[in-house]
Formats: C-alpha cells, structure tokens, sequence
C-alpha cells in the first residue's frame, strides 16, 4: 500500500493531533519506518499519562464509532492461550470490566496487538502490576496482576511481545490470573466483541461500537458477537461465597453448581484445606 494511503487510515483511524514531536522515552522501532514514527506521534501526543489509567476523562465518545481491528501490517496475538475463568459483566456487587484469563504464575503474557506501551507500573487500585498498550487504532488493552513487567513507558510493541509474566498481584487478585480488558477512550467493553478465545482468534476484522457497548448491565448478561451472530446469556449464578461454620468444599461446590476441583484452582487451596469461616471463596 502507498504511504500516503496507509498515513491516511492512520490519520482516520485515531484522530488528528495539533502537534508531531516524538513522545518522551526511547521509542524502539524495527528500522526506519516512518509511517510508525507517524502513528507513534498521533496515538501519543493527546491525553498519553504514564502514570494515571484514565486520561481521555470527560473527552465525549461518538455514538458510533468504527474500528478496524487489523490489516496487512497490523496482526492479532492471544495473550495467553487458555480459557476464560470469570466473564466481563456485574460480579460481587461491582461491575467486572474485563475476563479473568486461567494462567499460572510465571506464564508469558503477551501483546494481542502492535502498539504503544502507555503504562507499565504496580497500581494501588487493585490491577497490580498493570500494562496498558494503546493500539493504533485507538483502543486500550489491559493486563493486570501480572508477576513481573517486562517492558517500559513509551516503548513500541508488536503483537506476540512478551510484556511481562502472569500472576497474581493487587488487592483484588485471589489467584493466578489475567485480568485482561479491551478499552476505547477509558470505556471498558466485553472483550469477547472482539475475540473468540475458545478458537483463539479474532471474531471479525473490524467492529462497530456503539454506547450499548460501554453498559455494563447487573444481570450478569454475557453477549458475544462470532460471525457477525450476537448471542447473550443470562446467569443467576453467584460468582462468590463467604464461607460458614460446617461447610465444606463438596457442599460449597454441589450448592452452587462448580467442583472442588474449580474451587482449589480458583482460591489456591487443596482439597483437605482447613476453610476459614467468614472468608469469601471465589466460586467461577
Ligand atoms: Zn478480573
């Protein structure tokens, strides 16, 4: 594709910024490649903070906006391949805004698109060690409770990159996870819109978001969008459950539809484990 051509989706594809000077940092780039330095400086010169997580603020959203997920130089990486442990949605009485991804301490957790790293930092708020990546195309991922950070502020990233190892810090962490969430201008959507990870690829080349998208219902109602097919479920079940005096694990986990096996896994326990009562025991 021409330069010219290629700038101009850039240009379409994240908004025209006043100002073109090369961010603070040492951006990496593999070879003299222009267009990136180009799309480096129209991703990073408007509200780029190392250092808060929510920097678009007030800045309204369009009711509909386009995004085109990749194309012939841009590609799509799973972060860690597994299975979904907790769903984007209301969850312990507070809105959940991303999936909690099955991993163990130490596993690679990588880049799912090229990109920027706009945060790479513990965070207080309960993400622990946190990388944010702002793509070219505007959205925001997210990567928290990871072990080890293995990258900087400003640094360019291509998909597959290795930017730190899966774990389980912050004070919302109860094991081993990724906490992984897809975000355009602050607002977290279900990152299953744009991922099919039970086959571990992406479930279209572009989406639509619209507001709808950004409501994050209390039904615990999961929507998922494959081929273009949008199906939501319903859930009553409880996601947590505060431990009593005589339970035990194979009551907790036949009273509410899971297996001690989950149960172990998910609250780092081991079947003959003395429960603690009053302690609140993840259930999925
Ligand atoms: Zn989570």
């Amino acid at each position: 594709m021409m330069f010219i051509q290629r700038l101009f989706i850039a240009v379409a594809l994240v908004g025209i910024c006043s100002t073109i000077s090369l961010a603070d940092g040492k951006p990496r780039f593999d070879g003299d490649d222009s267009l990136f330095v180009e799309m480096y400086n129209l991703i990073t010169c408007e509200y780029w903070d190392n250092d808060n997580l929510y920097p678009y603020a007030d800045d309204n959203i369009p009711d509909t906006v386009h995004i085109k997920l990749t194309d012939e130089f841009r590609c799509f990486v799973m972060p860690v391949e597994t299975k979904i442990n907790s769903q984007f949605g209301w969850r312990w009485n507070r809105p959940h805004k991303g999936l909690d991804l099955h991993l163990q301490t130490g596993d690679p957790v990588k880049a799912a698109f090229d990109g920027v790293v706009r945060y790479a930092q513990y965070n207080n708020g309960g993400y622990g060690n946190l990388v944010i990546i702002r793509h070219y195309n505007g959205l925001e991922t997210y990567y928290a409770h990871l072990s080890k950070i293995n990258v900087e502020p400003n640094s360019v990233i291509k998909a597959g990159d290795v930017l730190g190892e899966g774990g389980c810090t912050g004070s919302r962490c109860t094991g081993p996870h990724l906490h992984f969430e897809t975000r355009y201008k602050d607002r977290p959507f279900n990152p299953q819109e744009i991922i099919a990870f039970d086959q571990g690829c992406l479930s279209s080349e572009s989406i639509m978001l619209t507001k709808s998208n950004f409501v994050i219902g209390k039904s615990n109602s999961v929507s998922t969008t494959f081929n273009g097919k949008t199906t939501k479920t319903k859930s009553n079940l409880k996601y947590s459950y505060k431990i009593k005096n005589g339970d035990t694990l194979l009551a907790i986990a036949l009273r509410n539809k899971t297996s001690v096996k989950t149960l172990c896994k998910l609250n780092n326990l081991k079947p003959e484990s003395t429960l603690k009562i009053g302690r609140v025991l993840r259930l999925r």
